[in-house]
């Protein structure tokens, strides 16, 4: 018997579930069709979950910013309790390496200042204050793990960095997506799980709703692609794609756990370290470790991934590459033998900014292209989909003069064009996980 609902999101990662949650507190009978056994197993469960404010434009910073207050906010913003145990956010302030490659953090600071995030200049000699005994010298520009001269340094120091207080990482980033999950459910929301979408229905010129790889079909007004790193293969089936300006592709990346140096407690010392000189970042994680990921420099090859379905999940080059970079500045850091961490994918734009925008097909919606970094914006990206999705569906069009969001806890009015499909490349982005 076909089933019938208002929205069909197609995924249930943290954002396909936060726009499930705010679609239904405005009325939607919605469902989350993922296929997977449950919430926040695809990508989100494998994001490092850093939450930090320091982007590249004040758009990027305005909605690290919102997003942040949600998380800080957490068992109010859900108004119900996971019996599961609630995620929580972990504060540990972010060091920011100054680099050429990052204009020395020209573009950052004016859109930290723009948008009244506070952050402190810190000198090469004050940086010992937050990581004592840290190798100082440059290795810009970076080399990949196979060049002669990796792990050479470039013959000067680093030119300092920069504190922002506001950053941390959230606990666990698949219990926070079981958290939002239960909060919708608790108020209406449906979700579905282990059931492949493999098409989707249109009607009189309108997305009607999805087909299910069981043959199964369920009838909605609207449907949202929040497939992540599949989501071009649901715009292939909605017929969208083409008639974008941005586009999106799957990368896969990898994410190291290593021991910290003994004699340092970086579990619960640590911070977390965006380091454009040597193209890491880290963070402290349980068990005392270092969790390390790229920051995607322009020496290393990217993984490009044609089917999301079928690729190779082992690790490569790429994890001992980062291990051994994050060591040029850590000092007494150690490369294990044994290979731990994560493999997963990005679902990367062309520029490295999201896609939060209606489509050419009535009816069909997109929250995709999150590049590595839109974990910490699920919660204000919920609400940004869920109300364009109202505006949109009650005749406005935001194609033509895009929709404005009043964001709930900065005094900041958002324009969702911004994220829109048909915008030229943002220059202004770090084209990197840094957004
Ligand atoms: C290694 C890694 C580290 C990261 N670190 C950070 C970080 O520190 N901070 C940060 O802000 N962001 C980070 N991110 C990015 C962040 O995790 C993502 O932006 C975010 O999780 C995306 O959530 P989502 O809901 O859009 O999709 P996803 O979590 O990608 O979920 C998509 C879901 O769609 C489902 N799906 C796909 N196709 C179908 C289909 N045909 N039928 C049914 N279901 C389907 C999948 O099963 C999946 O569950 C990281 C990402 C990765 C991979």
């Amino acid at each position: 018997m076909a089933e019938k609902y208002d929205v069909v999101i197609i995924g249930a990662g943290i954002i396909g579930c936060c726009i499930g949650f705010e679609l239904t507190k405005l009325g939607y009978k919605t469902v989350n069709v993922d296929k997977l056994p449950s919430a926040g197993m695809g990508p989100t469960g494998a994001s490092c979950a850093i939450i930090r404010l320091h982007y590249s434009t004040p758009q990027g910073v305005a909605m690290a910013r919102e997003g942040y207050y949600y998380w800080l906010d957490w068992p109010k913003y859900l108004e119900t309790r996971d019996p599961a145990g609630l995620a929580f956010y972990r504060n540990t302030g972010a060091l920011v390496v100054k680099t050429p490659h990052n204009k020395y953090l020209k573009r950052v600071t004016e859109a930290l200042k723009e948008i009244g995030v506070g952050y402190v200049d810190v000198t090469l000699d004050e940086i010992s204050h937050y990581l004592s005994d840290a190798n100082l010298e440059s290795y810009f520009p970076q080399k990949w793990i196979h060049d002669d001269a990796f792990g050479e340094p470039t013959g000067n120091s680093i030119l300092g960095a920069i504190w922002v207080p506001e950053s941390g990482y959230i606990s666990d980033p698949q219990l926070s997506a079981h958290n939002v999950q239960i909060a919708a459910e608790a108020k209406g929301a449906s979700f579905l799980y282990k059931q492949t979408v493999t098409d989707i229905i249109k009607k009189s010129g309108r997305a009607a709703g999805v087909k299910l790889s069981d043959g199964t079909e369920i009838f909605s007004n609207v449907v949202v692609n929040v497939a992540g790193p599949h989501s071009f293969v649901i715009n292939r089936m909605a017929n969208v794609e083409k008639d974008m300006n941005i586009k999106t592709r799957a990368m896969k990346q990898e994410v190291a756990h290593v021991p910290a140096p003994e004699g340092l407690n970086w579990e619960r010392d640590g911070f977390m370290l965006s380091d454009g000189d040597i193209g890491c970042y880290s963070r402290p994680e349980v068990g005392n470790h270092f969790l390390i990921g790229s920051e995607d420099p322009e020496c290393d090859p990217q993984l490009w991934i044609d089917d999301p379905d079928n690729y190779d999940e082992n690790f490569t080059d790429q994890w001992k590459c980062m291990v051994m970079r994050e060591a040029m500045r850590v000092s007494h850091l150690t490369v294990p033998n044994q290979h731990k961490g994560v493999v997963s994918l990005y679902d990367v734009s062309d520029d490295w900014i999201p896609i939060y925008d209606k489509s050419d097909l009535p009816g069909f919606y997109m929250a995709i292209g999150t590049s590595g970094n839109q974990y910490k914006n699920a919660p204000i990206a919920g609400v940004m989909m869920a109300n364009l999705i109202d505006a949109c569906e009650n005749g406005f069009d935001h194609d033509q003069t895009p929709y404005m969001l009043d964001f709930k806890y900065s005094n900041h009015r958002f324009d969702v064009g911004f994220f829109s499909r048909n915008r030229e490349i943002n220059r202004n982005s770090s084209f990197s996980v840094i957004g």
